[in-house]
């Protein structure tokens, strides 16, 4: 009935996540509200480590890839799950750590690290630096050296396995932004380099081949591939790969029409891949790190919002208007997501009419979703959008000065805020 196993429907006839009423919650704290199950985000966590333990002897960490939903509140969290994290910026470093978040389980990713970023990664020691080019190895190195320290570093493969839809392809890859290709002889040519500079330490290799991947053989694909580079650097250049990053990318339900693997699958297939190759090439297994992020933040969330109008267009379509839209989320007007959605005080009714989910921007694009199944709408309803914890709140901008809403988390039964609705005086903090 729903797309996450922790929605269901009280005696009341409303909406609960985590056991908690989403109606009660949007009537306590406002919408439009982000709503995220903590124990949900938990149990994600352990299937993912224990798929590690399962079908890699537990040789391997799980880091949170947090550009899908970052607070600090998701930073304790993590650090109490004992997970990695996964960080692209300063920005998200610094909340981690003003978190209490222990950044030696970090991985700093990106393509453009600025001097200032890299520093603060050094200064905070930082676990693993994942190294996306030549430029900024040589930076990074003289960043080192001024400190007299070593930055422990990954390198970002390319490894032209293009996974972003059903099919994989080989090829296409070469033309990313991220990381240095195979193909070309590059990426062997950046570890020579990174092993030659004395404040760089290689501890090994990172590749993630997309998102939303919805089979795991990109995944095997991508091992393989990287296992191949590893025996080659074994062999020629003597050099031993103690870390193997395999990225994140696993794919999540937006709707009835996804069917994703089990997250434990994906593990079990690559852990069958690497440990075969490492049996028959007799290479010493490599630490193993996976980077989920939209798995487990997409589907421990729900945002929810309040219909304002309806505007039935004759053998058109329907709108109807809620209180958010492409400000807390653009995934619509950025790639056409597709969502469920439904009336929260009337979950327990049949899905009667179809609409066009409209936001309040001045964009004819700031949409939710269009032709979507829902309950009979009306002025005053709460709209609850499913399995919006990724990529939501973490892309929400101030769009014709709309606030960005609050985040409460739900556990036990119990919910608490973790982010506070911005305030009008917080939208003209930085104007002078
Ligand atoms: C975005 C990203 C992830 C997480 O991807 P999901 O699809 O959210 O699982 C992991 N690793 C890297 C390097 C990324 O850029």
């Amino acid at each position: 009935m729903f797309v996450s196993d922790n929605l269901a429907v009280n005696e009341n006839g409303n909406l609960t996540i985590g056991g908690v009423d989403t109606v009660t919650l949007a009537k306590k704290y406002g919408t439009p509200l982000y709503v995220m199950d903590e124990d949900m985000i938990r149990r994600d966590c352990r299937i993912f480590q224990e798929s590690i333990d399962r079908y890699y002897d537990g040789k391997g960490l799980v880091c949170y890839a947090s550009k899908a939903f970052c607070c600090k509140e998701i930073y304790r969290v993590m650090q109490s799950m004992e997970m990695g994290i996964d960080i692209v910026s300063g920005g998200e470093m610094y909340t981690a750590f003003k978190a209490g978040y222990d950044l030696a389980n970090a991985c700093f990713h990106g393509n453009n690290k600025t001097p200032e970023e890299l520093t603060m990664a050094l200064d905070l020691h930082v676990g693993r630096i994942v190294v996306d080019n030549i430029y900024e190895m040589d930076l990074l190195n003289k960043l080192a050296c001024e400190k007299n320290v070593i930055a422990p570093i990954l390198l970002r493969i390319k490894p032209g396995v293009d996974a972003h839809t059903h099919n994989f392809i080989r090829t296409g890859q070469i033309d990313s932004k991220f990381g240095f290709a195979l193909e070309t002889g590059e990426a062997y040519e950046a570890v020579q380099k990174a092993l030659s500079y004395p404040h760089l330490e290689l501890r090994g290799l990172h590749c993630h081949i997309g998102s939303q991947i919805l089979e795991t053989s990109g995944f095997e694909a991508a091992a393989e591939i990287m296992m191949t580079f590893i025996k080659k650097l074994k062999d020629e250049l003597g050099f031993v790969t103690k870390d193997l990053n395999l990225g994140g990318g696993f794919g999540v339900c937006y709707t009835e029409d996804d069917d994703p693997p089990s997250y434990d699958a994906y593990m079990k297939a690559v852990a069958k891949v690497i440990n075969a190759f490492c049996n028959t090439h007799h290479i010493d297994r490599p630490f193993i790190l996976i980077e989920p992020g939209r798995s487990i933040a997409a589907p421990a969330g729900i945002t929810l919002y309040t219909v304002g109008g309806k505007k039935v267009i004759p053998n058109i379509r329907t709108y109807v208007s809620i209180d958010g839209g492409m400000c807390d989320n653009p995934r619509y007007i950025l790639y056409q997501s597709a969502y469920d959605a439904l009336v929260a005080n009337k979950a327990a009714q049949p899905k009667t009419e179809r609409v066009t989910l409209a936001g309040k921007c001045c964009e004819s694009g700031d949409l939710i979703g269009e032709n979507m199944p829902i309950q009979t709408c009306e002025v005053g309803d709460i709209i609850a959008v499913c399995a919006t914890g990724a990529y939501n709140y973490s892309m929400a901008s101030n769009y014709n000065r709309l606030q960005k809403p609050a985040v409460v988390f739900v556990k036990g039964g119990e919910e608490r805020i973790a982010v506070t609705r911005e305030t009008l005086e917080d939208l003209l903090r930085n104007d002078v």
